[in-house]
Order: structure tokens, then C-alpha cells, then sequence
């Protein structure tokens, strides 16, 4: 896990491939946040409930989210780690 080198030359295109929904998010058992661009805050995503309300197609890739600390306007990206790499990857649309 995580020692394959093919998956260091992954962009997050190609990791957005793997996992494209929050329903395959969920079944990957990837590790997913949102930081703001702002002032790098870090806050826990409940996969389970954005794909209650949002359905199981619904996509985190390029969606931002308000930062949830006090006084702050920047906006947050997700990011997720996925099983297969070493590093944790933005979640931008590409
Ligand atoms: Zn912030």
C-alpha cells in the first residue's frame, strides 16, 4: 500500500476517476477533509451525511465550502487522501 510509484505520478484528475462520487468516496475508505484556502483551518467532512442529503452521486471534486471559523470569509477546498498514496491530495477540478 502506498509504495507503488505509479500512483506519485497521479494527478488529482486521475484520482478523481477512482472515486468521483461521495458514494465511492464512502466505499473507498478514502480519508477526506475540507482547508481553507484562507487560513488553512482543517475541518472534518461527514461523508455519510452529505451523501444522505445530497445522494450518492453527489461530487466534492471542485466544490468549495465557507471556512467555519470565527471572522474568517475564505472558502474551503476538500481534500482527500486516497489508500493508494502517500500524500494527500486537493480536490480541485481539473
Ligand atoms: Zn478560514
Amino acid at each position: 500500500m502506498g509504495g507503488n510509484p505509479r500512483y506519485r505520478k497521479w494527478t488529482a484528475s486521475n484520482w478523481r476517476g477512482a472515486a468521483p462520487t461521495v458514494a465511492d468516496l464512502r466505499r473507498s475508505g478514502w480519508r477526506v477533509y475540507a482547508m481553507c484556502q484562507h487560513c488553512g483551518l482543517q475541518m472534518k467532512v461527514d461523508l455519510e451525511r452529505i451523501e444522505r442529503s445530497k445522494g450518492a452521486g453527489y461530487e466534492l471534486w471542485g466544490r468549495t465550502v465557507d471556512c467555519k471559523r470565527l471572522h474568517c470569509w475564505g472558502k474551503a477546498n476538500f481534500v482527500c487522501r486516497p489508500d493508494r498514496s502517500e500524500e494527500d491530495v486537493v480536490m480541485v477540478r481539473i
